[in-house]
């Protein structure tokens, strides 16, 4: 079935389904080429649909969150891109948890918590992607990961919900069982910690400050763009090797902090990932470390 039959069947139960869509307004990067289709479902019943629709059309589907992680190439993503966005936002709280649908921004799930008194995952507030997106890469800072505090992930299948606890998520640094399958977060559980409300906002600030200090979040980026290596920061290493402020076209290693590689004006995605490999080889060169990009880089080369 052609594109436009796909677009047809997809219209059929969800409004927002767009054709040729720039991938560079849905990346923090504010790179990249169109989606052959974006479609942006509101409930379960319209996710399911996409499934259904890939499947029998035999269609490529991408998931994404906020594409804060992403980097998306000139020639754009062949098929289905499923944004689970503002689009199905939504946090539940009983007791200690918090449930939350996989579009949720992090900082608002993190801001809702400490309105009522919740916390111990402020590291998260500051991270700009979903609860979805943070649960598939195991999102972490300041010592702390997401998984320390998932005690569920809710998943859509065609052939019903399903729920994964903690153990069956597979959690690894940067890592969890979708990285390998591909499944798609509807929703996440977590269980916080009593804290005062004020303490908890304190945090918040506090750690967010402390990120436009050393982050350069003037500039679009995709944050660190590198996994952490054994015995080492990225960041340190390549500023070691030299290579603060290398560029190529458009793409440059921050100035601020060596370890984002940032969009300084006008970068294609072809600039940097040209400038990611030339980083990964220096470093290689210089210290013996090669680099393993925590950015997804997507779509057709
Ligand atoms: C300025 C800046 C700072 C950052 N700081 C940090 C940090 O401190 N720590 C950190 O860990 N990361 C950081 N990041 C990276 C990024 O924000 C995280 O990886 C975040 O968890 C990605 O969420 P997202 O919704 O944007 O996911 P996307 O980038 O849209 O997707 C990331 C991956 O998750 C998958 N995915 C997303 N949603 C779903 C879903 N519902 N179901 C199935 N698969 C899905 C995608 O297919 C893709 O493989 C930073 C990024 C920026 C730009």
């Amino acid at each position: 079935m052609g594109l436009d039959g796909v677009i047809k069947v997809l219209s059929e139960k969800i409004k927002d389904v767009r054709r040729d869509e720039p991938m560079a307004a849905h990346t923090s990067f504010k790179v990249g080429g169109g989606a052959d289709i974006m479609v942006l479902p509101r409930s379960e019943d319209e996710i399911v649909h996409v499934l259904k629709t890939a499947r029998q059309t035999q269609t490529p589907l991408f998931v994404m969150g906020r594409g804060t992680n992403l980097l998306v190439t000139s020639k754009g993503i062949r098929g289905i891109v499923m944004k689970l966005g503002d689009n199905f936002s939504g946090v539940e709280f009983h007791g200690l948890y918090a449930s939350a649908k996989s579009g949720t921004p992090l900082a608002v799930l993190v801001r809702e918590a400490a309105a009522r008194c919740l916390g111990g995952a402020e590291f998260l507030g500051g991270i700009p992607g979903t609860v979805g997106g943070a649960v598939c890469m195991n999102a972490g800072a300041y010592g702390a990961e997401i998984s320390d505090f998932v005690e569920e992930v809710q998943i859509a299948t065609l052939s019903g919900a399903l729920t994964l606890n903690n153990v069956e998520m597979n959690f690894g640094y940067r890592r969890s069982i979708i990285s390998s399958l591909p499944l798609v977060v509807t929703g996440a559980t977590l269980k916080l910690t009593p804290c005062g409300s004020e303490e908890s906002k304190k945090k918040l600030s506090e750690l967010n400050e402390k990120r436009r200090a050393k982050q350069p979040l003037e500039y679009p980026s995709a944050g660190s763009t590198f996994k952490r290596p054994e015995g080492g920061f990225a960041g340190a290493m390549i500023e070691q090797a030299g290579l603060k402020g290398l560029r190529i076209g458009g793409a440059q290693v921050s100035e601020k902090h060596a370890g984002f590689i940032i969009n300084a004006g006008g970068a294609t995605p072809e600039d940097i990932i040209a400038l990611i490999e030339e980083v990964r080889n220096r470093v290689h060169a210089h210290c013996g470390v090669m680099l393993e990009p925590e950015v997804k880089i997507v779509g057709e080369r």
